[in-house]
C-alpha cells in the first residue's frame, strides 16, 4: 500500500466518523479546536461497549476495586508525584509565525529520528539536530527561537486564590495512590489488591495533529495494582501463562535491530525478559483486551522503553502498541512497574503514613543498636535546651550516631555537638512481631480513545466498494437493525412489534423503515450492526423473519418466538451465525 492510499484510509475513516457520527471535532461552529473531540451517538456507545470490555475483563473478573476521583488536583500532589518538575515535552516557536511544535516530534518526522534518540536529548542537543537537519517551521519555512521545556498539565487556580494552584490530571493514577489508606481498609487489609480508575485525563499537548491518537482531554484506565515485594508471586498467572507476547527488547532497539521475540508469558519471566509476573499478567490480558476488539495479534506488539525513555516513577516499562496504517507502531496501553515510588512520595510530601503492617509468621528477636541521652550530662552543658538535644536523638539512626562518635569522636545534632560521655550506646534485644513496609505497584494504563481508534481502523473495510464495519459482535454500537420490507399491509406494524420485543430483551437494536432494503443493509453495514432482521410477507404467514449477516451478507430464516434465546447466545458468543436458522 502505498502512502496515498494510507492517508486514504485514514481520511475515509475519519470521514465515515463525522458522517455517521462516530466522533468529530469539538467545537466546530467556532472553527474547531485541536485535540477535543466529541463522540456521536454511535462512537458514543463504541466507547463505553470497549470500556465494558475493559472492565469485563479487568475489573469484574479480576475483583479489581474502582473509583472515581476528581480531574482537579491540588499542586502538592503533583509536586509530590514529580509530575511538575518531569511532565514536560520541549517545544519550539518560529520565529516568523510564532507557531509553537514538539520539538522531538518534528525531529522525528522530518529528520527521521527515532523516538529512543530524541528522548534522550537535552534542549542544546535538539536545538543543535534541528539546525543540523534544516527542520524548519511546518507553516512557513522560517527558523525557530531557543527550545523550551513546556509543562503539559493543565494549570488553574482552586477558587478564588491564586496561590491556590491546581492542576487537571494528566494521568488517574495519583487519585488512588493518596487514597491508598481507605482503599486498603476496603481491600479487608490484605494484599494484593487492585483499583482501577477510569476517567477523563488533561494533557496540553504541544500541537496535536493525530486525531483521536493525540487528544487534550481524553479518557485513561489506570489500574494500580498493590503487592508486598517479598510475595511476588502472581495467583492469577497460569490461566494466561501460554499466551505468546511479541516483544520488541531494549537492547534490539538500541542496535537498530527490527528483531522482534516471540514467547509466552511464562517463558518471558524464566528469561527474565519481564521482571515481574503481576505485570507479565497484565501484559498478557491486554494483548487479550486488543484481539477481543479486533486487533489481529500479529498487528500487536508490546515495545520495551529503553532507560531515558522511561516515566521517573518507572523502572521496568513495556508500551503495548498497535500497528496503524497511517502513523506505523503507535502506544495504545502502558505496563510500568512502578516500585514503591508514588506510595513512598507523597508519605514523605503529606506525612501520613501509607505503609501496610506484616505479621512475621513467627516473631522475630532481634538485637537493636539504641542511643539514649544521659540526662545527667546534658543538664549542666545544654541547660534549657537538653531536652530539645534529647529529642533530636530520637529523630535520627542510631547508626549514625554510633558511627560518628567512632569515626569522629563527636556528633552533631543540628547545632548541637554531642560527645561520647553524652550518649548511652547499648545493643538490646527486641522481639518483633512485624513490620511496616512499602507495598509495590504494577501498572497497567490504557487510553480508550486510542482503544476506540484501533477498533476503527480494524473494523474498517470495504465489501463491493461499500464501506462495512466488521466490529466484533461484543463491542457493536448497535447490534440489531429491524426492517420493514415494506410499510404496507401491516408488514411496518409487525416490525414495530418485534423491534420493542427486541428492545425489552436488552438488545442494543435499532428499527429503519427508511428507503430500499439495500439502502437499509448499505446504512447498517456502515454503522457495524452485526445482524439484521427483515420482516416481510412470509412472517404474517408463518412468524419467521430473515436474518442477514453484516460481514457475510448471508441470510437465514428464523422463528419470531426464538429469537430472544438465540440472539443471547449468538451475543455471548456461544454461537455463530449458521447456527441462527430454525
Ligand atoms: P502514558 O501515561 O503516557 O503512558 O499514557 C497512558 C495511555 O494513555 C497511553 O497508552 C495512551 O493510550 C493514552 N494517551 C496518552 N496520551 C494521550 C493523548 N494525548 N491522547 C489520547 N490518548 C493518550
Amino acid at each position: 500500500m502505498n502512502n496515498e492510499d494510507k492517508c486514504d484510509k485514514f481520511a475515509a475513516i475519519n470521514e465515515l466518523a463525522r458522517r455517521r457520527g462516530f466522533f468529530w471535532q469539538s467545537y466546530e461552529i467556532y472553527g474547531g479546536v485541536g485535540g477535543f473531540v466529541t463522540y456521536g451517538p454511535l462512537g458514543a456507545r463504541l466507547k463505553q461497549n470497549i470500556e465494558a470490555k475493559l472492565r469485563e475483563l479487568f475489573v469484574t473478573k479480576l475483583g479489581i476495586l474502582e473509583i472515581e476521583s476528581s480531574v482537579i488536583t491540588p499542586g502538592k500532589v503533583f509536586e509530590a508525584s514529580g509530575h511538575v518538575n518531569h511532565f514536560k515535552e520541549p517545544m519550539v516557536e518560529c520565529v516568523t509565525c510564532n507557531k509553537r511544535f514538539r520539538a522531538d516530534h518534528l525531529l522525528e518526522e522530518y529528520a527521521k529520528k527515532s523516538c529512543a534518540e530524541t528522548e534522550k536529548m537535552d534542549l542544546e542537543q535538539i536545538q543543535k539536530a534541528l539546525k543540523a537537519h534544516g527542520v524548519t517551521c511546518p507553516e512557513c519555512g522560517c527558523g525557530f527561537k531557543n527550545p523550551q521545556q513546556f509543562l503539559t498539565m493543565f494549570q488553574t487556580t482552586i477558587g478564588p486564590y491564586s496561590n491556590a494552584k491546581g492542576y487537571g490530571r494528566p494521568e488517574a493514577a495519583q487519585g488512588i495512590f493518596v487514597e491508598f489508606n481507605r482503599l486498603y481498609v476496603m481491600a479487608r487489609e490484605k494484599l494484593p489488591f487492585g483499583v482501577i480508575q477510569i476517567g477523563r485525563a488533561l494533557r496540553n499537548e504541544i500541537s496535536p495533529r493525530q486525531g483521536l491518537i493525540r487528544l487534550r482531554e481524553f479518557t485513561i484506565a489506570d489500574l494500580e495494582f498493590f503487592f508486598d515485594p517479598e510475595e511476588p508471586d502472581c495467583c492469577l498467572l497460569k490461566d494466561v501463562e501460554n499466551e505468546t507476547l511479541w516483544i520488541y527488547l531494549a537492547p534490539e532497539r538500541q542496535a537498530c535491530s527490527e528483531k522482534i521475540v516471540k514467547v509466552t508469558a511464562k517463558d518471558a519471566l524464566a528469561k527474565q525478559i519481564i521482571c515481574s509476573e503481576w505485570q507479565a499478567f497484565f501484559m498478557a490480558m491486554a494483548k487479550k483486551l486488543l484481539t477481543e476488539i479486533g486487533v489481529p495479534a500479529e498487528n500487536q506488539r508490546f515495545i520495551e522503553k529503553l532507560p531515558w525513555e522511561k516515566a521517573h516513577y518507572a523502572t521496568q516499562c513495556f508500551d503495548q502498541e498497535v500497528y496503524f496504517d497511517r502513523w506505523g507502531w503507535i502506544e495504545v496501553s502502558g505496563h510500568a512497574y512502578r516500585t514503591d515510588y508514588d506510595l513512598d512520595c507523597h508519605t514523605k510530601a503529606s506525612g501520613a503514613d501509607l505503609r501496610v503492617y506484616k505479621e512475621y509468621p513467627e516473631p522475630i528477636e532481634e538485637e537493636q543498636l539504641v542511643v539514649k541521652p544521659v540526662m545527667s550530662k546534658l543538664g549542666p552543658i545544654f541547660k534549657g535546651e537538653a531536652k530539645k538535644v534529647a529529642h533530636l536523638l530520637t529523630k535520627v539512626s542510631a547508626q549514625e550516631v554510633a558511627s560518628a562518635l567512632e569515626k569522629d569522636g563527636y556528633y552533631m545534632a543540628k547545632n548541637y555537638k554531642l560527645l561520647p560521655e553524652h550518649v548511652d550506646v547499648t545493643h538490646e534485644k527486641t522481639v518483633s512481631r512485624g513490620k511496616r513496609f512499602t507495598p509495590h505497584v504494577v501498572e497497567p494504563s490504557f487510553g480508550s480513545d486510542r482503544l476506540f481508534y484501533a477498533a476503527l481502523e480494524y473494523a474498517y473495510g470495504l465489501k463491493d466498494d461499500r464501506v462495512v464495519m466488521s466490529f466484533p459482535r461484543a463491542i457493536a454500537p448497535i447490534q440489531l437493525g429491524v426492517y420493514p420490507l415494506v410499510s404496507k399491509d401491516g408488514i411496518a406494524e409487525k416490525a414495530r412489534e418485534i423491534y420493542k420485543q427486541l428492545l425489552n430483551e436488552g438488545f442494543a437494536t435499532e428499527l429503519d423503515e427508511a428507503g430500499s432494503i439495500g439502502r437499509r443493509y448499505a446504512r447498517a453495514d456502515e454503522a457495524g450492526i452485526p445482524l439484521g432482521i427483515t420482516v416481510d410477507y412470509d412472517t404474517l404467514k408463518d412468524g419467521t423473519v430473515t436474518i442477514r449477516d453484516r460481514d457475510s451478507w448471508q441470510q437465514v430464516r428464523s422463528l419470531i418466538k426464538d429469537l430472544p434465546k438465540i440472539l443471547h447466545s449468538y451475543f455471548q458468543g456461544k454461537t455463530n451465525f449458521e447456527d441462527l436458522g430454525t
